[in-house]
């Protein structure tokens, strides 16, 4: 039995290249479920995969994919029956575990959430891995004191997947999010969504050299890292955090210990891979209810096939993306 999948490959010269095949169920590694993708999503995570990162995925011919949401046909657990919709996210999946830009994926019973109540398996994946870092930063921080009182949040990568989310759920908690955007011809999109103010990657960068800024923000979900993220900690209002989860802007900081030792403040950490899987629930059941998105399908800007799939890749590298792109395996 066959199952269509987009693959990526690494050629003898060192290159990689991208198609859509035909794949065997059988060549699917062992796990308790295998389930009927009927979507997921793009993230950034994915397209280092495409392309060869090492960091993300060591071994070719494989099929990228951190998100799948779709309906289990075998399960050899008792938790778990055939035709129970389940969402799956983070863990090995789409890393080295064939993932969700496939028709089919078999994984372990304990990666999988059944699907929360609330949510179709198209909003599931509307929001992501991206969503679900995005709601995991705004729970660690509430978790760390932040509240709406505590003055606006700053969310860097404000068009893309986390940044988006982020924005559009702060606003709807009742905070004040303000956007860093590198594409400010996006400000409609960003007012839409929840931004208050919009601030250029430059404004934020602006003031590298001073040891504190101006004391601004009552949080920041930081999706970029680098200078930027260090800036954004210089001007966190005394004794609030940032959440750190992204690295696109760069993995170092150029860091000093005198905001953390003179305004009281706080980097929290991010990762939504190996969250336990209760932590997951708690989250996911958050985002199928109190914190759902109101017009979750204002974020999806693209609805992606596996034919399309490549061109969006290229997009989100060069940081073109703007909301969530959904792949729909039925298309
Ligand atoms: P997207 O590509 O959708 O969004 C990233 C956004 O960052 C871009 O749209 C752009 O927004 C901005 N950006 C791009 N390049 C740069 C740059 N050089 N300097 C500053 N800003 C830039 O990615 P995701 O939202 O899916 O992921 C964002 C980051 O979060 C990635 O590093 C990803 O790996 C990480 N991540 C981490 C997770 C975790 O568990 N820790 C889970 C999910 C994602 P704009 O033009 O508006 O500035």
């Amino acid at each position: 039995m066959t199952y269509r999948a987009f693959l990526v490959e690494k050629n003898e010269d060192g290159t990689f290249s991208r198609s859509v095949v035909e794949r065997e169920i059988s060549d699917l590694p062992e796990g308790e479920l295998l389930i009927d993708v009927k979507f997921s999503s793009l993230n950034y995570k994915d397209a280092l995969s495409a392309i060869g990162n090492p960091g993300v995925t060591r071994n070719y011919p494989h099929t990228p994919g951190i998100d799948a949401a779709g309906t289990i046909i075998e399960s050899t657990v008792q938790n778990f029956s055939t035709g129970d919709d389940v969402v799956v996210i983070g863990f090995d999946l789409g890393m080295n575990t064939s993932g969700g830009f496939g028709e089919r994926v078999r994984v372990p019973a304990a990666w999988a959430v059944p699907l929360p109540q609330g949510l179709s398996l198209q909003e599931a994946m509307t929001l992501g891995t991206a969503g679900f870092t995005a709601a995991l930063s705004i729970h660690k921080l509430e978790q760390a004191g932040m509240n709406p009182k505590g003055g606006p949040v700053l969310v860097s990568g404000a068009t893309g997947g986390v940044g988006s989310v982020a924005i559009k759920l702060l606003d709807q908690l009742g905070y004040e999010p303000h956007a860093v955007t590198g594409k400010l011809d996006q400000h409609d999109f960003l007012t839409s969504i929840g931004a208050r103010e919009i601030l250029s990657r430059e404004d934020l960068e602006a003031g590298g050299d001073r040891p504190l800024l101006k004391e601004l923000w009552g949080g920041v979900v930081d999706t970029v890292g680098g200078g930027m993220l260090f800036n954004a900690i210089k001007g966190l209002r005394y004794g609030q955090s940032a959440a750190a989860c992204g690295l696109v802007n760069s993995p170092n900081i150029p860091a000093t210990v005198l905001p953390f030792i003179l305004r009281h403040v706080n980097l929290l950490g991010i990762d939504s891979v190996e969250l336990p899987l209760s932590e997951k629930v708690e989250i996911w059941d958050k985002l199928a209810s109190i914190w759902k998105p109101a017009g979750l399908t204002e974020l999806k800007k693209l609805t992606l096939s596996l034919n399309t799939l490549s061109d969006a890749i290229d997009t989100i590298l060069d940081g073109g993306m703007v909301g969530r792109g959904v792949l729909d395996l039925g298309l």
